[in-house]
């Protein structure tokens, strides 16, 4: 069969994951990618409905989709992802040149239900939230995953936490680890075809164990990355680990980052507000005074970590008082970055059937603000660690310029150095020179 197949990805590092293991099925069953819709008789929409934009732009490209079809009526369109799992059997309806409709936990149908619509079924709609990891993540994807310098892997699947702002536990199900033998087999297989560094998924990998028969915790896991203690993992250099909830961090986590060698000196640790009334109200599940606490104990226990965040201006109710407070708080941590969000009502959530709701131009100009705040305090934050020395994995090639190769910290910033392209896949020591924005630049420390 020489059938082409092309996966337009919108989301998080979760969507990511998931199309690697669409591509790699595919590719197992004689499908051959495609690098563009154009070229392709299988699209596959791997879609996000987080916030109100990614589902916008993923109606604009299906409306694409149609006139490509109009064209070639042979083309498959199949929807898969956040979307998918919220809207279901409507999509279909609303959107008839769409063939197939699969949710969050249905990825390991891909290659039959590309048969099938093949065969002329359709519309073919699977949302059941499955609940065994293995299936869903098809059992170890060992010889047919593609094994890059950097791999994300899943460790556990949906989230249970309900903030009430968030449509993922809505279609991402409950929460549902993988067993460790599973996830080491993983990344000790990806290690042993070149992988350096992995960066295991969830949105709260903290819950990680909770749900499997002998109740294993996130540092349990930790360790078995530590190669003075247990095997260790061949040729693996770094392991980074995303997303954690603040409530969850331990003295046990703590303990394992500061002391196990692989394990990268950065956490992304959502704040979300920096009122205790916001963050009451979103159902976080911590205070200001806790979540201080915790970056006070993860900057005392683990020497030069990086903290990263998540911040959302505009909750219901936000008054303008609340959103000064939550600059204040935000300026006094000092975040080495955040990825910054105005609030989006997501329909089926507590928050968006409240009618205090922040005008959308109010909301818009308090994420500028807080944009232009932020951005100081990362070039500010930056510009300490000119003259140091970092260790950089280097990626490849920059898009900077000729010559230039990029890569990343242990702490996760970006470094622009100059370079041959056979330190590409090499653990560099790099002095850093210059701080910007979006990371820095060095050159080699000989
Ligand atoms: N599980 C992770 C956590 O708890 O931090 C994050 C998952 S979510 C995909 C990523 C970020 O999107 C959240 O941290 C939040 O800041 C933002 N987000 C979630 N729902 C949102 C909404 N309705 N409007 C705007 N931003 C939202
Ligand atoms: Fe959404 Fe909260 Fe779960 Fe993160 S922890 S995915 S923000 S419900």
């Amino acid at each position: 069969m020489d059938s082409r197949y092309h996966i337009i990805t919108f989301g998080c590092q979760m969507n990511e994951a998931d199309s690697d293991v669409m591509a790699s099925l595919l590719d197992q069953a004689g499908w051959t990618a495609a690098s563009d819709a154009s070229d392709a008789d299988l699209v596959v929409l791997n879609t996000c409905s987080v916030r109100e934009k990614p589902e916008h732009k993923a109606d604009s490209l299906l409306g694409e989709l149609r006139e490509m079809k109009d064209e070639r009526p042979g083309l498959s369109v199949i929807v898969t992802g956040c979307m998918a799992q919220r809207e279901g059997e409507a999509l279909a309806k609303r959107s008839r040149w769409v063939d197939a409709v699969l949710g969050t936990r249905c990825f390991h149908h891909i290659v039959d239900v590309a048969g099938r619509v093949r065969r002329g079924e359709r519309p073919i709609v699977i949302t059941d939230l499955e609940d065994d990891p293995a299936k869903v993540r098809c059992g170890p994807l060992a010889e047919v995953r593609q094994a890059p310098l950097k791999a994300f892997v899943p460790i556990i699947l949906g989230c249970t936490n309900f903030c009430s702002y968030c449509i993922v536990p809505h279609v991402r199900g409950a929460e549902a680890s993988r067993p460790a033998a599973e996830i080491i087999g993983e990344v000790r297989d990806l290690a042993a075809r070149g992988t350096r560094e992995v960066t295991m998924l969830g949105q709260n990998v903290l819950a990680w164990g909770r749900d499997l028969p002998t109740r294993p915790t996130f540092d349990s896991l930790l360790s078995l990355f530590d190669d003075r203690s247990a095997p260790g993992i061949d040729g693996l250099w770094r392991v980074r680990f995303l997303t954690c909830h603040p409530r969850d961090v331990n003295r046990e986590l703590i303990g394992k980052v500061a002391d196990i060698p692989a394990v990268c000196e950065h956490i992304h640790l959502p704040i979300q507000a920096g009122t205790d009334k916001l963050l009451r109200d979103m159902n976080r599940g911590y205070t200001v005074d806790q979540y201080r606490a915790v970056v006070g104990r993860l900057r005392a226990g683990i020497p030069g970590i990086s903290i990263t965040t998540d911040m959302m201006v505009g909750f219901p109710g936000e008054t303008e008082q609340d959103f000064e407070r939550s600059l204040t708080v935000y300026e006094e941590i000092g975040f080495d970055a955040a990825f910054m969000f105005a609030y989006s009502p997501r329909p089926g959530t507590p928050a968006a059937e409240r009618t205090d709701q922040v005008p959308k131009k109010v909301r818009v100009e308090r994420l500028n603000r807080l944009i232009e705040m932020q951005n100081r305090i990362t070039v500010e934050r930056n510009r300490w660690e000119v003259g140091n020395i970092a260790e950089v994995l280097a990626e490849g090639p920059a898009h900077k310029g000729p010559g230039l190769l990029e890569g990343k910290t242990r702490t996760n910033k970006h470094v622009v150095f100059p370079g041959d392209r056979r330190l590409v896949g090499t653990l560099a020591q790099v002095r850093l020179t210059e701080a910007n924005l979006w990371g820095f630049r060095g050159e080699v420390a000989t």
